[in-house]
C-alpha cells in the first residue's frame, strides 16, 4: 500500500511561468522482513555491501535514494539502525555498510557470512525530490555515500549534478551515473568545499547527510552563503560522535 500524504498539483512560478517542483512524502504500510545474507563485496577498505535474498522482498517498495530501513538484530532490547536501501530488485536488497570500528550493527555487518538472517523493517515513508531540477546537490560522508550512489544511478541523462563526498583517499571510487557529474572527494573541510562552490543557474536541489556537525555546518553555509531556501534542502544527521543510533533531520 502507497499512501501520498502531499501530493500537490504542481503550481507555476509567477516569473516564470514554469511548473514549481514539489517534493512529495509518500508513507508506506510497515512491514518487518526476515533476510538471509546471500553475499558480500569489500567496495573498499571501509565500505561493505551486503547482498541480501528473502521471498518477502517480493513487495518491497523504496520510492527514493533518501529512504531507510531499521536494520533488527537481535537482543533485549532488539538493536536497531538506519540503514538506506541501496539496490533493490526480485529477491533482492544490497546494504552497504560503513566499516566504522564501533557500534553493534557496523560490527555485526564486518562479521556477516552468507546463510545468516537478519531482519528489516520498513522504509515507513519515502521522501520523493523530482528529479527535474536544474542540478542537484549531494553531499555526505561515507554513511551517506549509499545514498548518493543510488542517486547518481537514478538520475536521467539530461540531469546535472555536483557531488562533494568526504572520505579518506583510499575509499574513493568511481560513481556510476548516466547524469552530467561533477565528483570531488574531500578528505577535510567538506564545509569549506561546499562554500567554495559556485552552483549553476536556475532552480536546484541540495541533499546533505552523515555526521551531525558536519552537516549542520554544510546547511548553514548553503542557507547562508548559497542562499538556498529552506524548502530546497534536504539535510539529515545520519550519526553523532557518542550517540548510539543518532538520526536528526537538520
Ligand atoms: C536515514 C539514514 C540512513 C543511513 N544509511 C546508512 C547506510 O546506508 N550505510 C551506513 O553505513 N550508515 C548509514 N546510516 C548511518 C548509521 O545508521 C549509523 O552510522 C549507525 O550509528 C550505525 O550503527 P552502529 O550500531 O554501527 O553504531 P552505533 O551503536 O549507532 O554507534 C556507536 C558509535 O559509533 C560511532 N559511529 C556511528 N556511526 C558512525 C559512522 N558512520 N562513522 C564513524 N563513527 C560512527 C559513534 O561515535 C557512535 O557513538 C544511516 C543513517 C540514517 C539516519
Amino acid at each position: 500500500m502507497v499512501d501520498i500524504i502531499n501530493q500537490t498539483e504542481p503550481s507555476l512560478n509567477p516569473v516564470t511561468d514554469s511548473p514549481v517542483r514539489t517534493v512529495q512524502r509518500v508513507r508506506h504500510e510497515l512491514k518487518r522482513r526476515t533476510l538471509t545474507v546471500r553475499r558480500t563485496a569489500l567496495l573498499s577498505p571501509h565500505l561493505l555491501r551486503i547482498t541480501f535474498t528473502s521471498p518477502e522482498l517480493q513487495d518491497f517498495i523504496s520510492l527514493s535514494f533518501d529512504d531507510h530501513v531499521k536494520l533488527i538484530l537481535p537482543g533485549e532490547p532488539p538493536v536497531m539502525r538506519d540503514y538506506t536501501p541501496r539496490r533493490f530488485s526480485g529477491d533482492e536488497l544490497d546494504i552497504e555498510f560503513a566499516l566504522h570500528g564501533h557500534g553493534p550493527a557496523a560490527t555485526w555487518a564486518t562479521q556477516a557470512a552468507p546463510g545468516q538472517t537478519v531482519q528489516i523493517g520498513g522504509p515507513r515513508g519515502s521522501f520523493v525530490v523530482p528529479v527535474d531540477f536544474d542540478w542537484h546537490l549531494l553531499v555526505g560522508d561515507l554513511s551517506a555515500l549509499p545514498a548518493i550512489t543510488r542517486r547518481l544511478e537514478e538520475l536521467p541523462a539530461a540531469c546535472t549534478a555536483i557531488v562533494r563526498v568526504l572520505a579518506d583517499a583510499a575509499e574513493q571510487r568511481a560513481l556510476p551515473s548516466r547524469a552530467n557529474v561533477n565528483l570531488q572527494w574531500i578528505t577535510a573541510d567538506l564545509p569549506a568545499a561546499v562554500q567554495a562552490l559556485t552552483l549553476p543557474p536556475g532552480e536546484g536541489y541540495a541533499w546533505a547527510a552523515g555526521e551531525a556537525s558536519v552537516t549542520a555546518a554544510v546547511r548553514a553555509v548553503l542557507v547562508g552563503t548559497h542562499g538556498l531556501p529552506k524548502e530546497r534542502i534536504r539535510a539529515a544527521a545520519y550519526w553523532k560522535p557518542g550517540n548510539a543510533g543518532h538520526h536528526e533531520n537538520l
